[in-house]
């Protein structure tokens, strides 16, 4: 049984319609992604399953019951913020413990639960610190601590690492996934970050506009991307996408290949080249002025003449029509 089901959910604020009937069935245990650009009503879907917007049409099941109209306090979930939300004048200890305070928890029981979060997360040496005194990194893991303790049928996860530098947030997101798989809880996920999306995810929900434009694993969307947007958003660089004829083809960076000006599919003049170390991306300018992206690996060398030409093989080729849908 899935333990998150959507069905035909909508949401309209007035008369502007954000979400427009997003389906989707969360199996137990399961994390699912849910990316896409700033405004596409990732946030919006999230709330909705948490109870903190109300749904306009459709209906949320949350381990087979359906919570349209219940309050957050019984939907049995747990929701981790970007800000973390974490009380400013409590100890680690009580922020943790303050969701099974609230439920009238046995005192002996909270300290076990917190206890073992806190052994689980690294933090049981800092469970007297206020969280002004902890790093980024471990007011995350407090964060996480609330979530856990609670043993929600759900995590609710809003943009978690967005106020995390870079290197944290790649440390975080190994340790959330790590942690969720762990224990085994059913997680939505929301970001806009399509690398964290890619690495996290059992499956993702790529959104554009308040549509699931498309569902699937990491790799499926990545090697047969459902629509243009979807080849653009996911993947770095992007699909590069070239007008054809009256649609549109599509060529991953890593299948472009460089030959000499007339040998190939298109002639392209060199922009720039982005030196990364591990590999290069070289800029190439087509005649109608389209952008293309060549990986190639470790120093390549940047070719002498300016103009060439980029090749491909067929089976390389993705087709779009004129709608931007896989043909
Ligand atoms: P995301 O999380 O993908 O950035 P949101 O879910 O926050 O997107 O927003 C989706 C759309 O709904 C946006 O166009 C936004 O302007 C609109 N929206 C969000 N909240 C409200 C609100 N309270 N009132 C009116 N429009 C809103």
């Amino acid at each position: 049984m899935a333990e998150i089901t959507l069905t035909d959910v909508r949401k309209a604020y007035g008369k502007t319609d954000v979400i427009h009937g997003i389906d989707l069935a969360v199996a137990s245990g399961e994390l699912i992604v849910i990316v896409g650009p700033s405004g596409c009503g990732k946030s919006t879907l999230l709330r909705m399953v948490a109870g903190l917007e109300t749904v306009t049409g459709g209906e949320i099941a949350i381990a087979g019951r359906v919570v349209n109209e219940l309050e957050p306090r019984d939907r049995n979930i747990a929701m981790v913020f970007q800000n973390y939300a974490l009380y400013p004048h409590m100890s680690v200890f009580e922020n943790m413990a303050y969701g099974l305070k609230i439920a009238r928890t046995p005192k002996a029981e909270i300290e076990a639960r917190v206890g073992e979060a806190a052994a689980m997360l690294e933090l049981a040496h800092l469970l007297k610190r206020k969280p002004r005194e902890l790093s980024g990194g471990q007011r995350q893991r407090v964060a996480m601590g609330r979530a856990i303790v609670r043993q929600p049928a759900a995590f609710l996860f809003d943009e978690p690492l967005s106020n995390l530098d870079a290197r944290l947030r790649v440390q975080m997101r190994v340790e959330i996934r790590e942690l969720q798989r762990r224990l085994a809880t059913t997680a939505l996920y929301v970001t806009h970050d399509q690398v964290e999306a890619m690495t996290m995810a059992d499956r993702m929900v790529v959104m554009n506009g308040g549509r699931a434009e498309q569902v699937g694993a990491p790799l499926e969307v990545y090697d047969r991307p459902a629509t243009t947007f979807v080849a653009g958003f996911i993947g770095s660089p992007p699909m590069n996408l070239m007008p054809n004829g009256d649609g549109t083809l599509g060529v991953r960076a890593e299948h472009v290949a460089l030959v000499a000006e007339g040998q190939g599919h298109r002639d392209a003049e060199i922009a720039t080249a982005e030196p990364l170390g591990a590999e290069t991306l070289l800029h190439l300018r087509l005649s109608d002025d389209t952008l293309v992206i060549a990986r190639q690996p470790g120093h390549a060398a940047v070719p002498d003449a300016s103009r060439v030409a980029i090749s491909w093989a067929d089976t390389a080729v993705h087709h779009f029509g004129k709608d931007g849908v896989r043909l």
